[in-house]
């Protein structure tokens, strides 16, 4: 296991290993969970040679407070992925090193997929996280790159990424690990109240009921019975639900449902903490 800090130091290493080589990369921002260290797990399964990034990276934060708040712990995930797997590597580097002088984000054209659900509330969130993946696969020239479900609109803007720079990257997606109350896992749950803490399964069970109840009310329907379920909770609020289409992202209705997989994004805003999560809801793709 090599941890490294400077990114000259890490280009030599780098330049050592031999190409023939399964380079996998799991990048984070710290603060690390057993969803992360599912995608360790996947990445050791699959790969020779497993890295994991560990940078909070300021351009995709539009919210400074949410920057500054956002928990670290570099002793403790050094330890997480020590006690994981003794072979895995850790990239933990300094913003100069990402950024040079001057901290800048890179404007892509995503297609308007940067523009719906994550992207309404966070201007510019996407193109801060296109400017990271960048950066890291170009650094890295990783084969294989993982990245969890949970985040299901990052996946699709990291495929764009790849279809536009990286032909030879392939990406595999790690399912969502979950609380055995069906909390998605997420660094920021450690920001929650005990308050918080005890009621936020409400929102996959809003997600498991749209699935269940699907066919039986309309998106309308569905939504209002979802609003008030979560917003009967003493500061939660419901920030958007909504039927997408896993692969374009596009608004699904019932008429166009055998043409799109249709999936469930939730986005609820708990005591200034958002929490996201999302789930298939059909498969007829
Ligand atoms: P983050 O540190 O939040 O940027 O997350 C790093 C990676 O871990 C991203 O690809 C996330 O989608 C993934 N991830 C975060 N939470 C979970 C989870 N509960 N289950 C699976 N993957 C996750």
């Amino acid at each position: 296991m090599t941890t490294i800090k400077k990114l000259k130091d890490l280009e030599i290493i780098l330049n050592k290993s031999s190409e023939k080589k399964v380079l996998g990369l799991v990048p984070t921002m710290g603060s690390l969970h057993k969803g992360h260290i599912s995608l360790i797990n996947s990445a050791v399964k699959l790969c020779d040679e497993v890295w994991v990034s560990i940078f909070v990276n300021p351009t995709q934060f539009n919210d400074i407070n949410d920057y500054k708040r956002y928990p670290t712990d570099l002793r403790k995930d050094i330890d997480k992925i020590k006690s994981t797997n003794q072979n895995v590597n850790i990239f933990i580097p300094n913003i100069d090193d990402i950024y040079g002088l001057k901290i800048f984000k890179d404007k892509f054209d995503f297609q308007n997929i940067d523009k719906v659900l994550e992207g309404i509330k966070r201007p510019g969130h996407f193109d801060g996280v296109g400017t990271i993946v960048k950066k890291l696969f170009e650094i890295f020239k990783p084969s294989l790159v993982f990245f969890g479900e949970k985040d299901f609109q990052q996946t699709v803007i990291v495929q764009k990424i790849i279809d536009n720079y990286f032909e030879k990257i392939k990406m595999i997606v790690c399912p969502t690990i979950r609380s055995k109350e069906g909390l998605a896992l997420s660094s920021r749950n450690s920001l929650l109240s005990k308050h918080a803490k005890k009621n936020v399964s409400v929102i996959y069970d809003s997600l498991l009921f749209a699935k269940q109840n699907f066919y039986k009310f309309s998106k309308g329907e569905l939504k209002k019975i979802i609003k008030n379920k979560i917003e009967k909770n003493k500061g939660f609020f419901l920030e958007y639900f909504e039927l997408r289409c896993s692969k374009t992202l596009k608004v699904c209705s019932k008429k166009n449902i055998k043409n799109c997989c249709c999936r469930a994004f939730i986005c609820v805003v708990v005591e200034d903490v958002r929490l996201i999560d999302n789930l298939v809801i059909t498969n007829e793709y």
